[in-house]
């Protein structure tokens, strides 16, 4: 029997391949960076023939370094960075155009017609989604309307349209097959997540010719087999799932209440919600989480756009600290922050408060504060924002969690995740394998493939690295909390007053 997993995890700054075996542990890691393009303000561009050549380099490399080969490699399962749009040539199977990245901003005012039109209503019941330039559809209709006959070529069924997701597995499969999975469906904004298929309403509305999309195939399953050119044998696709997705899947979080955040560069809190997609109030997105067999996982979804890349800035923007492990280390050097709350709203404010006007602040300084106190209120911002999306999710839940699993780079940050789980008043568990993004994929795939008989195998595979008990008293977390209300009003609408 084949011995491996092999994931490939197509991220938006670098492509990754991990090999698992089958109780889970890493064998083979490569990473590759590739370019980014910003051609103009606001716009994030990649180059998707750069993008599948990475990936199929740091596969083919992940495997030679153990020297394995197609045979020793049960499945492959596929996560990738969400919502980027690829569209390509049917015949040749090249881009007509390069990928544009879900950072990208171009459709901003195409968003907002929208909105003053009054489909946001419509648009947000069906998809899950609020109207914005992150997801899909104004992008794909974005190529359709400028690049130079895109429309007349797609609506004669010359080009398809795809995510990240949809491309390498055309690629992969030699052009055989053109397909994803629900949890990238549901982020295109062309997605029914109740009926699980196009909305033909959609459809229309962004003017999007049906003939171009991936057929929707459950994200455990057969996606179709490798060309036998690329590793020297066929390997079958059986796993297929968004970054996010794959990351909740990763962590076990398969009851309905399971929550997982993710501190990467942004921040990403995921709750399974169970069979039902639950409609939030506190402006969070509802989207598929997976699809195994005909049984579907939605999810609950809020994030914060600046996590991690607020110890980046203290590094680059400061030069407080050399590398991102030294913020631990500084931190700890101080009791507390001495009363100071560091809002790294740099680019507004995302759930709850929705504020694309509000701007970075520092509040509370008095004489007797230091870079050791900065440094901590940095670290701090990042749990009290997770902490402000809990809370909104527990206003649309009213269930109490009892627990939260951590993972994402700055997870390897104890004393954050020791504050969060004060803050939260949580225990938090961080698990032994911290890339459960790509366990995730694979794991997704090594079910297809019969690898694990079921969700129950996979978590008794899975093991705990840590537990962050909370030890702060009710007064304190209260007292730290309202400092930090506080000091986040002061940041709203800032640049909306000039
Ligand atoms: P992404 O996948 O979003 O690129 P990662 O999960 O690799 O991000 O995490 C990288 C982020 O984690 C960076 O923003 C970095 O500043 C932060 N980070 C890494 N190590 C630490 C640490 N020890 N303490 C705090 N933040 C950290």
């Amino acid at each position: 029997m084949a011995k491996y997993l092999l994931a490939l995890d197509q991220g938006t700054t670098s492509s990754r391949c991990i090999i698992f075996n089958r109780r889970g542990e890493i064998v083979s890691r490569v990473q590759r960076e590739f370019a980014q393009s910003f051609p103009k303000d606001g716009w994030v561009e990649h180059d998707a023939t750069e993008i599948w050549a990475s990936q199929m380099g740091v596969a083919v490399e992940a495997m030679f370094s153990i020297g394995a080969a197609a045979t020793d490699i049960a499945a492959i399962g596929i996560t990738n960075q969400r919502e980027t749009v690829v569209v390509w040539d049917k015949q040749t199977g090249e881009p007509i155009c390069p990928a544009i990245v879900w950072q990208c901003r171009r459709t901003a005012a195409a968003c907002d017609e929208l909105k003053r039109s009054g489909s946001e209503k419509e648009i947000r019941e069906r998809t899950g989604l609020l109207v914005d330039p992150y997801f899909s559809a104004t992008k794909l209709q974005w190529i359709l309307d400028h690049v130079n006959g895109a429309r007349n070529r797609a609506e004669r069924g010359e080009l398809l349209f795809g995510t990240i997701d949809t491309w390498l597995i055309y690629r992969l499969t030699g052009g055989r097959v053109h397909a994803t999975d629900p949890s990238n469906a549901a982020r295109t904004m062309l997605f029914n997540i109740h009926t699980l298929t196009w909305d033909e309403e959609l459809l229309r509305l962004f003017d999007i010719p049906a003939c171009m999309l991936p057929e929707v195939r459950p994200s455990s399953g057969h996606f179709g087999e490798t060309d036998p050119r690329l590793f020297g044998g066929s390997i079958p696709i059986m796993g297929v799932a968004g970054d996010q997705q794959a990351a909740l899947f990763g962590q076990c979080c398969f009851d309905a209440g399971d929550v997982k955040n993710t501190y990467g560069t942004g921040g990403f809190m995921l709750m399974n919600t169970g069979n039902t997609p639950v409609m939030s109030q506190q402006g969070l997105l509802t989207t598929v989480g997976w699809q195994i067999g005909k049984d579907v996982s939605y999810v609950m979804e809020g994030s914060v756009f600046v996590c991690g890349a607020v110890i980046q800035w203290l590094r680059d923007g400061l030069g407080l600290i050399k590398n991102a492990a030294d913020s631990e280390r500084m931190a700890t050097q101080v009791p507390d922050s001495a009363g100071v709350y560091l809002v790294p709203a740099f680019v507004g404010l995302g759930a709850p408060y929705w504020d694309s006007y509000a701007r970075g602040g520092i509040q509370g300084l008095t004489r007797a504060a230091n870079k050791y106190h900065i440094v901590r209120a940095a670290i701090e911002s990042m749990a009290y924002q997770t902490a402000d999306v809990l809370g909104a999710m527990q206003e649309d839940i009213k269930v109490p969690m009892t627990s939260m699993r951590v993972d994402g780079g700055a997870s390897a940050n104890g004393f954050l995740l020791q504050f969060q789980a004060d803050i939260l008043g949580l225990p938090l568990i961080r698990p032994a394998c911290v890339e459960t993004t790509a366990w995730g994929a694979a794991s997704l795939a090594g079910l297809a493939a019969g690898v694990y008989s079921g969700t129950d195998e996979l978590r008794r595979e899975w093991r705990i690295d840590r537990s962050f008990v909370p030890s702060m008293t009710a007064d304190e977390r209260d007292r730290l909390l309202d400092g930090w209300h506080r000091a986040v009003k002061r940041s709203l609408a800032w640049a909306e007053e000039y």
